[in-house]
Parts: C-alpha cells; structure tokens; sequence
C-alpha cells in the first residue's frame, strides 16, 4: 500500500476513508464538484498584485512584499506547502527585512480556492515563522475555511500525483 504522503499528519481513520475514496475511484470527482472555479492569476505580475491585495486587507503593518513569483522547481510537500525566507540587507546601516514568497507553479493551474489558501498560508508566516497557534489563528482570520482548504489541497495534491502515475491527463 502506497503512503498517502500529503496527509501523513491525519488520523488514520481519516487516511482510511482517503484510501476507500480512491479505491472506489471518487476522489477526483469530488474535488471537481467541490471546486469548480479557476483563477485567472496566470503569472508573476499578476501574482503579486493578488497577494499584495490580500495584504492590504488583513495585513497591512506588516513589512512590504519582496518578491512574489511562481516557481516550478518548488515541492510543494518538502517545503511545508510554500516557501518563505527573509531576505536581510543592510542598507544605510539599518537592517532592512524584505520578504520574498515563491508559490509553486502547480497552484497556476489549480481552483481558485487553494491559490488563495496557499497565499494566506505564505503571508501568515510574514509574522509568524512557525506552525503555531498563533499562525493557524492569523490564517483563518484571512481565511474561515483556512483547515478545510488546506485539508482539500492534500487531496488535491494526492489526486494530482495518481494522475501522473496512471499516465492520465487532468480530466478538464
Ligand atoms: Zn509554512
């Protein structure tokens, strides 16, 4: 039996019924119903103006958007859903964080939904470098449906990679 890799974090009774759904070829159906709508965020421009608009809504004090930018080497899995470094220069003696946030290319082309989800996911860690209470409260301020979505992109993602290994393209 395969490891269900993107939700190694759940109970097993939660993987159980994932696995069952997959058995009974249902998990791809039922993101599709689930989440019907595209974005219409194709690139890095339009990237950063998406999240810089979220920003100015629940976040406004924090430190300016460095770079934000799709990236395609970006593993989803190994980098915690996201990416976030801090980029520290010095500039006129004064130590200046800018934040840069990379998304993985595979959220181009998935619902609209878990765009944003990942988006509040990386301006979350802007103020809270761990996965703490503190984080999962700033997400679901941004987000209500913050565990749910992020529950459904473990699906999504696990629905993706059964996709590719039965050679199968995305059903459209
Ligand atoms: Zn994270």
């Amino acid at each position: 039996m395969q490891p269900l890799k993107y939700l190694g974090g759940y109970p097993p009774q939660v993987q159980a019924q994932v696995r069952e759904l997959i058995a009974q070829d249902r998990l791809g159906a039922l993101l599709a119903t689930k989440y019907r709508d595209p974005h219409a965020v194709r690139n890095d421009g339009q990237l950063y103006a998406y999240v810089q608009a979220l920003k100015d809504r629940h976040m406004r004090k924090a430190a300016p958007l460095g770079k934000v930018i799709y990236d395609g080497k970006l593993q989803v899995l190994k980098h915690a859903l996201g990416t976030h470094t801090t980029i520290s220069r010095v500039q006129g003696g004064r130590l200046r964080a800018s934040r840069e946030i990379r998304i993985a290319s595979v959220f181009r082309d998935a619902p609209a939904e878990f765009l944003k989800m990942i988006v509040v996911h990386e301006l979350a860690h802007m103020k809270e470098a761990e996965h703490n209470k503190a984080f999962y409260q700033l997400c679901t301020h941004m987000e209500p449906d913050y565990h749910q979505l992020e529950f459904d992109l473990r699906l999504y993602l696990t629905q993706l990679e059964l996709q590719a290994r039965a050679g199968d393209l995305p059903a459209s």
